[in-house]
């Protein structure tokens, strides 16, 4: 066989000719990207920026092209490979070129580098797909979708027994019901690691609206959390079983509760009586580049997690209909404070975004004993004060906005 047939073969089982010249760092904008040529440098001039150095700074085009392959296969296809049918001799989409396909996968570099990657693959048209065929889903388009589903069933078809509703209730097969998402998101939660320790003797803060001419005691009485008889529904809580909710911040907590001055507040601290454990979504690790072949799973799930966080803490109007709209987190919060353990405890409370104020935490703690009288042993109440609020420039200070 001769020496250009062979190459021949070799390309098409490998999907792309081997482009020439070196690239350096400098030239890809992808951490990930950028690792590998450090790893791989064996040259000392860029061909795409010149740069020149007495140590090997620059690396073979070819050594990006696997992770860039295995990308493109990742999330595209051959049309006939992908199983896209056909109607009246064409497909019934019509299929994108190399260059759309790395845009949509967000690869930023030198253009003559784009060039020289677009045109090393041998396919040239693309359609989007999942596991190699263009009806499947990503596991995290499977979770949103699941979610989506969920949130529907709890709102409006079975609040208390959905894990009876029967299984043609769901609209995909890869979809999954509304019994089976809960262990997923708790599993997710203790691959990403966000079961955290909130330390013993952390500070942690309360607001209440205080009326002009209000006398009520600023004392645990009045800053706790409600007795179940009067807990009203919250974005976290059932209506009838109090939680505690505190915020990280004095600036969070005057954020969550007052609207507009003029105003006043009551204020109160708590301190962490023992360390918390808590389920933290506030601060999920940041998604891992789209061209890590091995961090593929941990990017779909923090990409389900990421959505189902902004859903879970986005701003909810008060007017009546948030009896509905806080269903879906009541029932994730239920789940956790009930059906989860962290090193065979139970957990204390979770801590979320907040919605009003960009950065700020809250902290929702769970009750400790459920019953009628109020157990939250997790925290002790050390203080209150009064503050009012006559101007939006008083209230923005006060809020750090
Ligand atoms: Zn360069």
């Amino acid at each position: 066989m001769g020496r250009a047939k062979q190459e021949m073969i070799e390309a098409d089982s490998r999907g792309w000719n081997e482009p020439d010249g070196y690239v350096c760092p400098d030239c890809v904008e992808d951490e990930f990207l950028k690792s590998i040529i450090l790893d791989n440098a064996c040259h000392q001039k860029c061909d795409y920026c010149d740069t020149e150095s007495d140590d090997d700074v620059a690396s073979p085009v070819e050594t990006l092209m696997e992770a860039i392959r295995d990308t493109v296969f990742y999330y595209y296809n051959d049309p006939t490979c992908a199983g896209v049918p056909y109607d009246g001799g064409s497909f019934i989409f019509d299929p994108i070129d190399t260059h759309e396909v790395l845009e949509s996968l967000g690869l930023e570099c030198d253009g003559q580098l784009f060039d020289d990657v677009a045109s090393a693959f041998i396919n040239t048209g693309w359609v989007a797909s999942a596991h190699g065929h263009w009806a499947s889903s990503h596991q995290n388009e499977i979770l949103n979708a699941s979610w989506n589903n969920f949130v529907n069933v709890v709102k409006h078809e079975v609040r208390y027994f959905f894990s009876r509703i029967p299984n043609s209730k769901k609209t995909d097969s890869q979809e999954y019901s509304p019994p089976q998402l809960l262990p997923i998101i708790s599993h997710l939660a203790n691959e990403l690691k966000l079961i955290s320790i909130l330390p013993l003797g952390t500070n942690y803060y309360r607001v209440r609206e205080r009326e002009d001419g209000a006398d009520w005691e600023l004392d645990l009485d009045q800053m706790g959390a409600p007795p179940a008889v009067r807990a009203a529904a919250g974005r976290m809580n059932p209506a009838g079983i109090s939680y505690l909710y505190l915020a990280f911040e004095q600036q969070t907590a005057l954020a969550e509760v007052l609207e507009r001055p003029p105003c006043g507040a009551a204020i109160a601290q708590f301190d962490a009586q023992r360390d918390l454990t808590i389920l933290d979504l506030t601060s999920l690790p940041p998604l891992p580049s789209i061209f890590d072949d091995s961090c593929r799973d941990q990017r779909e799930g923090l990409l389900f997690l990421n959505r189902f966080v902004e859903e879970i803490s986005k701003p909810v109007r008060k007017d009546g209909r948030e009896h509905v709209e806080y269903v879906p987190s009541q029932v994730v919060s239920e789940y956790f404070a009930l059906g989860f353990q962290a090193n065979g405890q139970p957990l204390d409370g979770i801590a979320y975004p907040s919605a009003v104020r960009p950065d700020g935490k809250n902290l929702v703690l769970f009750p400790s004993k459920r019953g009628y009288e109020r157990n939250f042993d997790q925290v002790v109440f050390r203080s209150a004060q009064e503050q009012k609020f006559s101007t939006w420039s008083e209230l923005f200070a006060s809020i750090n906005v």
